[in-house]
């Protein structure tokens, strides 16, 4: 069951903290898995870990940021400065592994569908929307929106006329891989999925789509990325690559996989499958909106008043919804 509940405000902490006011807030695509009580997670717990919010309130040692700015927030709780931050794994920051908005992970960080968000390490995980770009069309940038960009660009790094196939199914994040991968990677991207909207979609963002799963992987593409979730097309996108070709699965696994594995060998495949690195990805993402080479608003699926949040997200129907409070 969703609902509000009245909770003390969150106030700064520490002094590199900030306080934001969320603007525009929407689903990551595993918000609908937890809702429909499809994930290992019990509540209740706090919901909601992407938005572009309004600072409120910042620390004194807060020096990047100040009140009233528009910012996007990353998902993930990440100090900026440990090793795994450096190396740009803020996903996995050494002190705060496992801690994050909206799940019940390590710590009590409260989600995103609230009316104050407490952001430490302010400095390091907001990022500053620019000037003309609609916090609406880019209410996912902490999260999955992020991940589309970290899915295919480092990964197409220096390969001219890239070849990219893309398998559908998850609501949001193989939509934004699409959007990357044709129009900032400029790549050929072929986009598989069952599901007409999405389809369409894929197709208006610049992908040739396909309703029909192939009888087997081709073997010649750059990249594959798998957003299905499904262990058939994960299998798929893992025997789609050229040989030492690169295999990325944003489609998180709660169960075991079996895998082709002497396929794999025979081919040399690169497979990287975990949590998405937002905070890096952001500021590219935010550039390429603000320059009118990205289209994260044709994979919004609705806009919807911030009271409307727990029917809307109950009912289960909305593919990719904002929330906004202006
Ligand atoms: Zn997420
Ligand atoms: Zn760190």
């Amino acid at each position: 069951m969703l609902r509000f509940d009245e909770l003390l405000d969150p106030e700064i902490i520490e002094p590199t903290d900030a306080i934001i006011a969320p603007i525009a807030a929407t689903t990551c695509d595993l918000d609908h898995l937890l809702i429909a009580g499809k994930a290992p997670f019990q509540g209740p717990f706090p919901l909601g870990h992407e938005c572009v919010g309004k600072v409120v309130k910042v620390g004194v040692a807060c020096q990047k940021y100040s009140i009233g700015d528009i910012v996007g927030l990353a998902w993930h709780i990440a100090c900026g400065t440990c090793v795994q931050c450096h190396k740009n794994y803020p996903a996995n920051c050494k002190p705060h592994w496992n801690s994050q908005y909206g799940l019940p992970a390590k710590g009590d960080w409260g989600g995103t569908f609230s009316d104050l968000v407490r952001v430490p390490y302010a400095d390091y995980n907001l990022a500053k929307i620019p000037e003309g770009v609609d916090p609406i069309h880019v209410a996912s940038i902490g999260d999955n929106l992020a991940l589309g960009w970290e899915s295919v660009m480092p990964s197409i790094n220096g390969i001219e006329d890239p070849e990219i196939v893309i398998f559908g199914g998850s609501k949001s994040i193989g939509l934004y891989c699409v959007d990357v991968a044709a129009n900032c990677a400029n790549a050929n991207t072929i986009y598989y999925d069952h599901n007409i909207e999405r389809l369409e979609i894929a197709e208006k963002l610049g992908a040739e789509v396909r309703d029909q799963l192939p009888k087997r992987g081709s073997g010649d593409f750059n990249l594959a990325i798998d957003a299905s979730g499904k262990a058939e097309m994960l299998r798929l996108a893992l025997t789609s690559v050229e040989p030492e070709g690169q295999v990325n699965s944003v489609g998180i696994y709660f169960e075991d996989v079996a895998l082709p594995m002497f396929q794999l060998y025979l081919r040399g495949v690169n497979f990287h499958n975990g949590k998405g690195h937002a905070r890096p990805n952001m500021e590219p993402v935010l550039e390429a909106v603000s320059k009118g080479i990205l289209h994260p608003e044709l994979v919004t699926s609705g806009v919807y008043e911030w009271d409307e949040m727990p029917e809307v997200l109950s009912s289960g129907a909305a593919r990719k919804p904002v929330f906004r409070r202006m």
